[in-house]
């Protein structure tokens, strides 16, 4: 490690490059050397880096009013709320800095509207390998088995259950139940998508025993999975509905949307010091404003077909899984390639991807990846596939 790095805590391992700058799906460092990055932030760079866009809505918003204090409204964060409630069906919005701010919110609410209607009930039910942030509350939702051990005692209340599995869920309610929260595709785990019928099953199990139905979208959200909202696709509507990652483009904005049943916050119950300032409400409304013109979905559509042909005449030569996923949230499994040992190799080539466990590859590019960045990206992967095999035997 450079000794320059000491003075961060660390709370990760990291290869030795600090980047120093970003346009599109490329990443420079101080020497200028270049990546092309299929990893984007972790899903966040909506529009790739530095997109002009953004770069515009927060210059001439820094010039104008950053932050008046969340005491008082801003225009900016009218605005997006405004939007977001039209485009989302959702009735309300409370924004906050972090995904995971976005989720204890969501948790908050929950316990609240437990409280108000539903006779103290408090439980929520959450997934295995599920993943919702890293605050106490967030980490004890996440049901991640290598978050058991730490920081206990854990935040009580969470019950999980297998993924996918509708008669679990049913069997997990008790009096106490006032939520299920999950991810419409368990993004962390592997990309691992609900079905459509999963997903229905919950929005009627709700419905029945009068529970919330909570979307995390902090990662499928804001066109991902090809609709702007992964839940679109799966013909319904749940109660409440978190975004974060993408929802900025790069700057730190996530959303707590919800149906106005579910709106029980009183004067008191939340807030933050910095949650829906208008500098980082002007750069998420100009990232709506790129997803929701004409063609651009159609055109991550496309970007997604092109990496899911490309990614399955890989799979027939070496041996992998079929694609997983929707949108520009594809994964594919390794079979007997190490998924880390692949990454590494990528990212001596000057290729960013992730391997969210270590035998599968995640890929989320900028939403307006190029045809010619994918071809490429998928030529260097054949290549690092062929150096592995041939250094295997
Ligand atoms: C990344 C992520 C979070 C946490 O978001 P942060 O901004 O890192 O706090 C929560 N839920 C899901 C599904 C995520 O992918």
């Amino acid at each position: 490690m450079k000794s320059e790095y000491r003075a961060l805590m660390q709370i990760a391992a990291k290869p030795d490059i600090t980047f120093t700058e970003g346009q599109g799906s490329y990443l420079y460092d101080s020497d200028g050397n270049a990546w092309l990055d299929f990893v984007q932030g972790w899903a966040v760079n909506t529009l790739g880096h530095s997109p002009e866009p953004i770069a515009k809505a927060i210059c001439n918003q820094s010039r104008r009013l950053l932050n008046p204090s969340p005491a008082f409204y801003n225009d900016q964060a009218v605005q997006l709320a405004n939007r977001l409630t039209a485009l989302s069906g959702m009735d309300q919005v409370f924004f906050a800095n972090s995904g995971a701010e976005a989720n204890e919110g969501a948790i908050k609410l929950a316990r609240k509207w437990g409280q108000t209607h539903r006779n103290g009930a408090w439980k929520i039910i959450t997934f295995h390998n599920g993943f919702h942030g890293r605050t106490l509350a967030t980490m004890s939702a996440t049901g991640k088995p290598a978050f058991e051990p730490l920081f206990n005692p854990k935040v009580p209340g969470f019950t999980k259950v297998p993924y996918g599995d509708l008669e679990a869920v049913a069997a997990a309610i008790d009096e106490q139940t006032v939520a299920i929260l999950l991810e419409p595709i368990q993004g962390e785990a592997g990309v691992i998508p609900a079905t459509t019928e999963f997903l229905q099953g919950l929005r009627a199990l709700a419905d029945r025993e009068d529970l919330l139905l909570m979307l995390d979208e902090v990662q499928t959200g804001i066109g991902r999975t090809g609709t702007l909202f992964c839940y679109q696709q799966h013909a319904i509507e749940p109660d409440v509905v978190t975004l974060g990652k993408g929802l900025g483009g790069g700057v730190p904005i996530a959303a707590l949307m919800a149906k106005n049943h579910a709106c029980c916050f009183e004067y008191g119950d939340q807030g933050g010091t910095f949650n829906g300032n208008p500098l980082v409400c002007a750069a998420a409304l100009a990232v709506l404003d790129q997803v929701c013109a004409g063609g651009f979905l159609a055109r991550v559509g496309a970007a997604e077909q092109r990496i899911r042909d490309g990614l399955n005449a890989l799979g027939q030569r070496f041996g992998l899984s079929e694609v997983r996923g929707n949108g520009l949230l594809l994964a594919v499994d390794t079979g007997s390639f190490d998924a880390p040992s692949l990454v590494k190799r990528a990212l001596e080539a000057g290729l960013l991807l992730n391997a969210p466990r270590s035998n599968s590859l995640r890929l989320m590019p900028a939403l307006n990846v190029s045809d010619e960045e994918i071809d490429l990206m998928l030529q260097q992967l054949g290549r690092l596939l062929e150096q592995a095999e041939r250094e295997s035997v």
